[in-house]
């Protein structure tokens, strides 16, 4: 039990798992950590928000926001007040083409120091400033108000995390003793590294709040194509078991967890690749799997039309004075009539972002946008999008009153089950 009198709550996100994909493995049986976890809980499929990559997902989940409040764009963006590209990470070769160094800095530390927006709140801090601890491992979004030294000689800066913190090994809040996480990525190094970590903190019992990340999935299921990544998620099922077994095994786990399981985002299958660069030679392009960003000093109403009957593009986004313009089918709507999964909200919020491009470009099924270094996953995975596929989260929660409907209510959900209030900007939660 926390100080609250409530149990303790561990959120598990697994990037890229489709609905499909776990309602299918849970069907066959052949999980039987998550499969405890559905037997004991409360299933839904719920939304995400846009464009649909980790970054922004991730940002949505710990703040309850969508990117008008917490403010990340993309996974690739222009930083108007310092003019320059900021990349977190589409490919190897857009972190060389946007400068290696600079990416690692935007990654590690902007986007929680000075990109994620000031009016939003993180899960960790308000939890914290309730007087209970939280914990993170792994997840990009970790801002919090405690201080920690990196572990390694080439970063000098200490990041600020919720009390009890580990990314990557580049920060650990305590010595556990758990393996480099980046030996060998395609065979799950990094979420055995979660695993160890998480084993850990299980074993000692001393967090209220924990999340456990783990990012292996979704790499997985961009090589192999969405639903196929089965040895990925039995690997996801084994770290969820460590964090069960720590507790001394399912009936003592339970006892002492409720739980809420989702992922970020979804995925669908890619075979074309557009580059958007060639139809905006004049404009600056920021694009990444399946969304993109047009920034221009041009009229965008004129530039959103060259996309009319371009058939790796569903959706153009743009404002014009206070009205909200999807362009779609080459004439133009108001975003309120997008039929996509919570798409009048998703596409407002992605507007209202002060860091999102003049266009934001939601990509047709099937297609991809090229990366700065004209990488894709064409024969894979990729989401970004608006659509449904790329959209649709599994929601799993266990001991919770509130089985979010959304991932901006993840972090909502939380704070009530503590008792803790809401910040302003969030969902009213529909309890059960
Ligand atoms: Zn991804």
């Amino acid at each position: 039990m926390s100080d609250s009198g409530r149990k303790k709550l561990i959120l598990v996100v697994i990037d890229g798992l489709t609905p499909s994909m776990l309602e299918d493995t849970l069907e066959r049986g052949v999980a039987p950590s998550l499969g405890l976890l559905a037997a004991n809980g409360r299933y839904r499929r719920a939304i995400s928000t846009f464009p649909s990559l980790t970054p922004v997902c991730l940002s949505a989940l710990a703040t309850g926001a969508h990117p008008d409040v917490h403010e990340i764009p993309h996974l690739v963006w222009y930083h108007r007040g310092e003019r320059r590209l900021v990349e977190y990470g589409s490919s190897f070769g857009a972190v060389r083409a946007a400068g290696t160094k600079q990416s690692l800095i935007d990654t590690i530390y902007g986007l929680n120091a000075s990109h994620l927006g000031s009016r939003a709140v993180t899960v960790y801090e308000a939890l914290e400033d309730a007087g209970l601890t939280a914990a993170a491992i792994n997840i990009t979004c970790y801002r919090g108000r405690h201080p920690h030294r990196p572990t390694v000689p080439f970063l000098t800066r200490p990041a600020h995390g919720p009390s009890t913190f580990f990314f990557y090994n580049l920060f650990e809040s305590h010595v556990t003793g758990a393996p480099l996480s980046v030996r060998n990525r395609p065979r799950g190094t990094i979420d055995a590294y979660a695993a160890a970590v998480g084993r850990w903190l299980v074993t000692r019992d001393d967090f209220d709040f924990l999340v456990f990340y783990l990012s292996d999935y979704d790499y997985a299921s961009h090589a192999q194509g969405p639903d196929a990544a089965h040895e990925a998620l039995a690997r996801c099922d084994e770290a969820v078991g460590a964090l069960i077994e720590a507790a001394g095994g399912p009936d003592d786990f339970l006892e002492r967890y409720a739980v809420l399981l989702c992922s970020d985002h979804g995925q669908t299958t890619v075979s074309e690749v557009a580059r958007l660069e060639d139809v905006f030679p004049d404009a600056l392009v920021t694009a990444s799997n399946r969304a993109a960003m047009v920034y221009t000093d041009d009229d965008p109403a004129i530039l959103a039309r060259r996309l009319d009957g371009n058939s790796a593009v569903d959706v153009v986004l743009r404002r014009d004075g206070e009205k909200l313009v999807a362009r779609r089918d080459g004439s133009d709507g108001d975003v309120s009539q997008l039929d996509h999964p919570d798409g009048p909200a998703r596409a407002a919020a992605a507007l209202a972002n002060p860091n999102a491009g003049e266009l934001i470009v939601s990509a047709a099924a099937g297609w991809e946008f090229a990366d700065l270094a004209g990488r894709h996953h064409a024969g894979g995975g990729s989401h970004g999008s608006l659509l449904a596929g790329d959209s649709e989260v599994p929601m799993l929660a266990v001991g919770l009153d509130v089985l979010p409907a959304s991932i901006v209510e993840v972090m909502p959900a939380v704070l009530d089950h503590f008792g803790v209030p809401a910040p302003p900007y969030a969902r009213t939660l529909t309890k059960a």
